[in-house]
Protein backbone atom coordinates (compact mmCIF):
# COMPACT_ATOMS: atom_id res chain seq x y z
CA UNK A 1 0.00 0.00 0.00
CA UNK A 2 1.34 3.59 -0.98
CA UNK A 3 -0.57 6.16 0.10
CA UNK A 4 -4.12 7.89 0.04
CA UNK A 5 -5.25 10.14 -2.55
CA UNK A 6 -8.62 12.00 -1.71
CA UNK A 7 -9.29 13.91 -4.87
CA UNK A 8 -11.81 16.15 -2.81
CA UNK A 9 -13.28 16.35 0.95
CA UNK A 10 -16.73 15.94 2.80
CA UNK A 11 -19.70 14.43 1.88
CA UNK A 12 -23.65 14.57 2.59
CA UNK A 13 -25.07 12.26 5.10
CA UNK A 14 -28.24 10.88 3.26
CA UNK A 15 -28.97 7.50 5.01
CA UNK A 16 -29.26 5.93 8.42
CA UNK A 17 -26.09 4.08 6.83
CA UNK A 18 -23.90 6.63 7.47
CA UNK A 19 -24.28 7.16 11.48
CA UNK A 20 -21.12 5.37 11.70
CA UNK A 21 -19.49 7.42 8.82
CA UNK A 22 -15.74 7.65 8.93
CA UNK A 23 -15.17 11.23 7.28
CA UNK A 24 -17.53 12.39 10.12
CA UNK A 25 -15.85 10.88 12.58
CA UNK A 26 -12.58 11.84 11.75
CA UNK A 27 -14.14 15.50 11.17
CA UNK A 28 -15.28 15.46 14.39
CA UNK A 29 -12.44 14.56 16.14
CA UNK A 30 -10.24 17.76 14.67
CA UNK A 31 -13.67 20.38 14.51
CA UNK A 32 -14.02 20.20 11.06
CA UNK A 33 -17.52 20.11 8.91
CA UNK A 34 -17.76 17.22 7.11
CA UNK A 35 -20.64 18.51 5.10
CA UNK A 36 -18.08 21.36 4.27
CA UNK A 37 -17.54 19.61 0.06
CA UNK A 38 -13.73 21.35 -1.02
CA UNK A 39 -10.94 19.78 -3.44
CA UNK A 40 -7.97 18.59 -1.55
CA UNK A 41 -4.32 19.97 -1.91
CA UNK A 42 -3.92 16.54 -3.66
CA UNK A 43 -5.66 17.68 -6.83
CA UNK A 44 -7.07 15.27 -9.24
CA UNK A 45 -3.79 14.58 -11.27
CA UNK A 46 -2.27 13.14 -8.55
CA UNK A 47 -1.83 9.74 -10.48
CA UNK A 48 -0.17 11.72 -13.05
CA UNK A 49 2.60 14.10 -10.78
CA UNK A 50 5.98 13.15 -10.44
CA UNK A 51 8.72 13.46 -8.30
CA UNK A 52 11.65 16.15 -8.67
CA UNK A 53 13.51 12.60 -10.38
CA UNK A 54 10.88 12.21 -12.92
CA UNK A 55 10.04 9.19 -11.72
CA UNK A 56 5.64 8.93 -10.73
CA UNK A 57 4.85 9.79 -7.18
CA UNK A 58 2.48 6.58 -8.27
CA UNK A 59 4.58 3.49 -9.16
CA UNK A 60 2.96 1.43 -11.97
CA UNK A 61 1.12 -1.47 -10.08
CA UNK A 62 1.26 0.67 -6.81
CA UNK A 63 -1.96 -0.20 -4.30
CA UNK A 64 -3.56 3.20 -3.14
CA UNK A 65 -6.64 4.34 -1.09
CA UNK A 66 -8.69 6.80 -2.91
CA UNK A 67 -11.64 8.87 -1.54
CA UNK A 68 -10.92 7.92 1.57
CA UNK A 69 -12.81 11.52 2.93
CA UNK A 70 -15.69 11.48 0.85
CA UNK A 71 -18.00 9.50 -1.88
CA UNK A 72 -17.28 9.43 -5.45
CA UNK A 73 -20.87 9.92 -6.53
CA UNK A 74 -21.27 13.31 -4.86
CA UNK A 75 -22.86 15.96 -7.27
CA UNK A 76 -20.17 17.97 -6.79
CA UNK A 77 -17.54 15.66 -7.68
CA UNK A 78 -19.16 15.67 -10.87
CA UNK A 79 -17.40 18.95 -12.20
S1 LIG B 1 -18.93 9.11 3.18
FE1 LIG B 1 -20.45 7.49 3.03
S2 LIG B 1 -21.14 7.13 5.13
FE2 LIG B 1 -20.11 9.13 5.09
S3 LIG B 1 -21.75 10.64 4.77
FE3 LIG B 1 -20.92 10.08 2.76
S4 LIG B 1 -22.23 8.42 2.00
FE4 LIG B 1 -22.56 8.61 4.21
Amino acid sequence: MHDIWNPWHGCHKISKGCEPCYVRYQDGQRGGNASRIFRTKAGLDYPLQRRRDGSYCIQAAELIRVCMTSDFFLEEADA
